[in-house]
């Protein structure tokens, strides 16, 4: 079999399964985190999971190469974290999104994805997400929505991090918007800091407002 013909195998396979776990997120709003390493989602997920924790049924499935430091993280704040690790792989599958609920179980008002860190075949593999949520902080390049605008395509949410570092990186935050929306012209901006605290409130009420409707 020719290489792409496996390839096309493998992602008509995910997508049957994330079919299948979107029938199953009928109640849960499940949110695909992707970016570069060190973007630092694990972070904003920190702060922001707290602020929601209390009002809400919530979980996270944590997709790292190797290690379960990320799940051991959100798990110190008292929220249920499951960690797959992907070994070889640079990307989650729907099957891991299944072994994860299978443990997690699916009475949940929220269920958050921390993808591995990589913005190409993340974009490719559905996880019977509502929404793919973008982090890019501005220790990295402000072209990146240009560079990898397949992932910016398929985002509903764009958020910038490590606004803290702006004076200090050569990163133009107006110019990585506008490349951004250029992508896609109705993503949505959230910018944060979790060392100030910038936006951090501003993404719970935005999850909150996601989580609302989707109940109805
Ligand atoms: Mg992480
Ligand atoms: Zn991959």
């Amino acid at each position: 079999m020719g290489k792409l013909i496996i390839k096309e195998k493998i992602l008509s396979k995910n997508s049957d399964m994330a079919k299948q776990l979107r029938n199953k997120f009928k109640n849960t709003l499940v949110l695909n985190f992707v970016s570069s390493p060190g973007s630092g989602k694990t972070s904003i997920l920190e702060r922001v999971l707290v602020m929601l924790k209390d009002k809400y049924k919530l979980a996270v499935i944590e997709g790292d190469q190797q290690t379960s430091n990320d799940a051991d993280r959100i798990e110190a704040t008292g929220v249920r974290a499951f960690q797959v690790n992907t070994g070889g792989s640079c990307h989650l599958e729907a099957s891991d999104v299944e072994r994860g609920i299978a443990e997690l179980g699916l009475d949940l008002d929220l269920l958050i994805i921390e993808n591995v860190g990589n913005l190409v075949c993340t974009a490719a593999f559905d996880l019977g997400e509502d929404a793919k949520i973008i982090v890019l902080s501005t220790t990295e390049g402000e072209d990146k929505p240009i560079k990898y605008p397949t992932m910016f395509r398929v985002g509903t949410a764009f958020i910038i991090n490590k606004t803290d570092l702006l004076p200090y990186v050569d990163f133009d935050i107006e110019k990585c918007i506008e490349y951004a929306k250029g992508v896609k012209p109705d993503l949505d901006v959230i910018k944060t800091s979790c060392k100030t605290g910038e936006g951090l409130q501003e993404l719970a009420r935005y999850i909150e407002k996601m989580i609302q409707i989707k109940k109805g």
